[in-house]
Formats: C-alpha cells, structure tokens, sequence
C-alpha cells in the first residue's frame, strides 16, 4: 500500500485496510484485531453477526462493512451491526435499509455497488443508473451515501482492471460534481488481493484484502 502511494502522490492515511474476512473464524480475526486490523469486511450477514457476537467487546475495535450482496429483508439485522455497507445496487434495497435505520434511530452509511463489466453473475447496478440511485438516495433521511465500490471482472494482469477503477473514480467525481457526494465522504471501494496497487492508483480510499491478509480461502468457499 506504501508502494502504491509513493508512486501516486498519494497519503497512505488516506486508505483504509479492510480485512475481507469471509470464511475467517472468529478467533483468528481476534488475532488480527489484536494486531491493529481497524476495518473488518463480512460478504454474508449470518457469518458476520455471529463473529460479532463470538467476539463481543473486541469485535466494536473495528468498523465493521458489508461488502457482500444484501437481499433487503435483512435490512434490519444489518443496520444494528455494519458502519458501512457496500453493496446497495437498486432502489428497493436503499428504501429498507432507509426503514430499518430509522426504526432504530440511526443512519446507515452506504455505497452504491456498481458493475462496471456488465457481468450477469455479479451484483451491481448498471453504471448509468448510479446517479438516479444516487439522487433517491439523497431524499431518504436514514440513509447516507459515502461513494461507490465496485468488484470489475477479474484479471491475473492487474493492469487490466486499471480502467474499470478508473471507471468508478470518475462516476464518483461526476456525483461529487452534482452535489450527491460530499468531499469528506467520498470514498471509492475497491482493489483486492491481486489488485489493490492499481486500485489505490487509481483513487481507491477502501481496499478489500482477503488472500493477501488471511492466506488462501478453501476453494470451495471463494
Ligand atoms: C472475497 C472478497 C474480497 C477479497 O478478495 P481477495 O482476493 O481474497 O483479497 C474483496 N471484496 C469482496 C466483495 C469479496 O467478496
């Protein structure tokens, strides 16, 4: 991450370390809590709540993301328990979320989950339905947008991802150009193990580290 910043003029305080910690048992993130990990990612709500509970009082160290796909009727369980959920691609989902934040007095900070490969396996809405997501978006008072994440489709050449993160920097630049993004939260998720370099690069302000971090995932649970 220092490399990257280096050569892009960039402040690496400027970056925040997500650990993607999918399939991750809970008393192997404790180490990495203890070790300073601040930022945890959970794709799936289920595995995230009870590595909350396993962890209890260590778990609230970090800031906690849903980088995962989310159905809208786990909208309540979400908003107890993530500070940023990544992965909002449709109007419906943004209006639950909106609902179970306001139930418990709060606002669900989110971003908008963008698939920029047009990729009919991945989640995401579609790059020119961002800024009428966007704009519903900026109507509910429970919910905050704070940027954009994208997950582009996968490349061993890592310079090949380069222009989709390019991609989502300036989708996010053109809603901080319409006022629905406010400088102080304009965050761009994005990078992985294989990527991360050029993600920051290219603006990324939260990368997802899962390989990199925690070592290799079972095959059958990536
Ligand atoms: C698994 C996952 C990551 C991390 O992937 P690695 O290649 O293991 O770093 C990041 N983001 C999302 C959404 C993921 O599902």
């Amino acid at each position: 991450m220092e490399g990257a910043c280096l050569r892009s003029g960039r402040e690496l305080s400027s970056i925040a370390l997500i650990g993607a910690a999918k399939t991750v048992p809970a008393e192997r993130l404790r180490e990495f809590l203890h070790a300073g990990l601040a930022e945890v990612g959970e794709n799936y709500v289920q595995e995230g709540l009870a590595k909350l509970a396993a962890l209890e009082n260590e778990a609230q160290t970090a800031r906690w993301h849903l980088i995962g796909s989310l159905q809208s009727n786990k909208a309540k369980q979400v908003v107890g328990a993530f500070s940023l959920v990544h992965s909002v691609d449709r109007v419906s989902l943004a209006q639950a979320l909106d609902r179970a934040a306001g139930e418990i007095g709060k606002v669900q900070d989110v971003l908008l989950q963008v698939n920029l490969g047009d990729e009919a396996s991945k989640a995401g809405c579609k790059p020119h339905e961002v800024a009428t997501l966007a704009e519903f978006c900026a109507k509910l008072s429970n919910v905050r947008l704070c940027g954009l994440m994208c997950l582009p489709p996968y490349d061993a050449d890592a310079e090949r991802t380069r222009p989709y993160f390019r991609q989502l920097r300036i989708l996010r630049d053109e809603l901080l150009q319409k006022e629905l993004l406010r400088l102080e939260t304009a965050e761009l998720s994005m990078g992985m193990s294989d990527d991360f370099e050029v993600a920051i690069e290219e603006g990324a302000t939260l990368v997802r580290i899962g390989t990199a971090l925690f070592g290799r995932r079972r095959k059958a649970e990536t």
